[in-house]
């Protein structure tokens, strides 16, 4: 289990909102992949998005992923396992024809918004 902060769970409200604002409609934490224990944020099912915001901490951001100094190998391969499952989703996503965005609980809710935007947007125009 990836245990989510709030701060996480927070900010996936205000990127909902954000997204909801601009008029676009999706689902919400839904199994997107039959038997794979991987339910993205957000999705977009018409178009086969996948959006996670992943939170600094449990998925070991670039900039502020730490290791806890007290039990310290635990934690080490609880964050890696973390990551290393990110990744196997993100393959099998992939694998299957969807579209994965991953942000960082960092970037502002506008940034993300307007990524999402860019690539829904890049996508209706390949279907066409
Ligand atoms: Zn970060």
């Amino acid at each position: 289990m990836v245990a989510n902060s709030s701060r996480e769970s927070a900010l996936e409200l205000l990127l909902r909102q954000e997204l909801f604002g601009r008029g676009l409609r999706f689902r919400k934490h839904l199994q997107v992949i039959r038997g794979l224990r991987c339910t993205p944020d957000l999705v977009f099912t018409r178009r086969r998005v996948a959006i996670f915001v992943d939170g600094c901490f449990w998925h070991r951001c670039p900039l502020h992923g730490t290791d806890p100094a007290a039990n310290g190998d635990w934690w080490r391969r609880k964050l890696d396992a973390n990551v290393a499952r990110d990744r196997r989703n993100d393959a099998a996503l992939t694998a299957a024809g969807w579209t994965v965005l991953r942000y960082w609980e960092h970037t502002p809710v506008s940034e993300m918004a307007d990524d999402v935007q860019r690539v829904l947007t890049r996508l209706s125009e390949e279907a066409e």
